[in-house]
């Protein structure tokens, strides 16, 4: 099973809401597209579920192309932000829904119904209503629901983000067990970096309609390309290549390769080191607690860098520090 999405286009009243996406999702592989608000996420994933025409590229199932195939046809699963089940319609019955639009057998069927509840550990509320649930159970029927008709892809739009934190975490744990248990290739939509990196085999960042990185969290983590993958990965201090030729030259000579003005160093909080040491050049600025980790903010030679240091570290705000950064932890990017 592969889904591939080739060079795809599309502008709404002559503006570029995509362009030139190219993309393959392969059997089992869990892709999430992650970027800001208005950057084309939706409108992607409702190009691939065919709920809306592109106006030039294709999508590709298997070796065929699903430009003349209606949605209702493509054979694939959807889940939306808004859980969008049937009100009057049990629990079973809407998760019943596709296969009894298909004319399926209804003892198969019910046989189904119930496996899909067991993985999503609502049997017992099989006759409810949606009214009678939360919203965290009414979603795990929407995907119980996109997943009963075996669909060759799973696209989900926002699937968690209308649930609160609690809910959201078990949820996420749970939408990935099924994911990896059934092996179904899926396609999420997202803008929460952090729920991309815990979901998702490979991310694709987006930016204006433009799909930046493409990589493993970790990849994207470690080594973003680009200044933007670089803040929306979580933090980072970028240091510019000309302020590092006064600040830090050791860092530009050991990067192995001539680097240019444009270019900046992306280094991660927690790959600063700091030590505290009276005269040392580096002042601590203000300290944040976040349980297991401290954040620092240091002021270093006319810039301001942002470090996490084990909690227990004892550091204190005015204390000097001297910057330790192994060149090895620095990405480089275009800014
Ligand atoms: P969000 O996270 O806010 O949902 P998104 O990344 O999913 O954002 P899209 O909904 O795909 O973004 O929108 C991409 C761009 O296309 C935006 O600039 C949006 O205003 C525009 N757009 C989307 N749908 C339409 C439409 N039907 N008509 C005109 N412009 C549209």
């Amino acid at each position: 099973m592969s889904l591939e999405i080739r060079n795809l286009l599309k502008t709404f009243g002559g503006v570029p809401a995509l362009e030139r996406i190219d993309l393959a999702v392969g059997a089992s592989d869990f892709v999430c597209l992650l970027g800001p608000s208005g950057c084309g996420k939706t409108t992607l994933l409702r190009i691939v579920a065919g709920l809306l025409a592109a106006d030039s590229g294709s999508i590709v199932l298997n070796g065929r192309d699903l430009s003349a195939v209606p949605a209702r046809e493509r054979g694939f699963g959807i889940v939306f932000q808004s859980y969008s089940l049937f009100p009057q319609m049990t629990v079973a019955q809407n998760v019943g829904y596709g296969l009894h639009i298909r004319n399926t057998a209804s003892a198969t069927a019910a046989r189904r119904v119930a496996e899909l509840l067991d993985v999503v550990r609502l049997s017992e509320f099989a006759n409810r209503y949606p009214g009678q649930l939360s919203g965290g159970q009414q979603q795990r029927v929407a995907i119980a629901r996109a997943l009963a008709v075996d669909p060759a892809v799973l696209l989900l739009d926002e699937p968690l983000s209308a649930l609160d934190a609690k809910v959201r975490a078990e949820l996420r744990t749970e939408l990935r067990a099924v994911q990896r248990s059934l092996g179904i290739p899926t396609l999420m939509v997202t803008h929460d970096q952090e729920e991309a990196m815990m979901l998702a085999d490979r991310v694709v960042c987006m930016n204006r309609g433009r799909i930046e990185q493409v990589g493993t969290p970790q990849q994207l983590y470690d080594t973003p390309h680009t200044r933007f993958v670089a803040n929306f990965m979580g933090h980072s201090n970028l240091l510019p290549a000309t302020w590092l030729r006064g600040a830090a030259p050791q860092l530009l000579q050991a990067a192995g390769r001539s680097i240019a003005d444009g270019e900046e160093a992306c280094v991660r909080p927690e790959r600063i080191g700091l030590q505290v040491q009276s005269g040392a050049d580096a002042t601590v600025t203000d300290i944040s607690f976040l349980g297991n980790v401290k954040r620092v903010g240091v002021a270093w030679r006319n810039r301001q860098l942002l470090a996490e240091v084990p909690a227990r570290m004892p550091v204190t705000v005015g204390d000097q520090v001297n910057v330790n950064i192994d060149p090895h932890d620095c990405a480089w990017v275009a800014a």
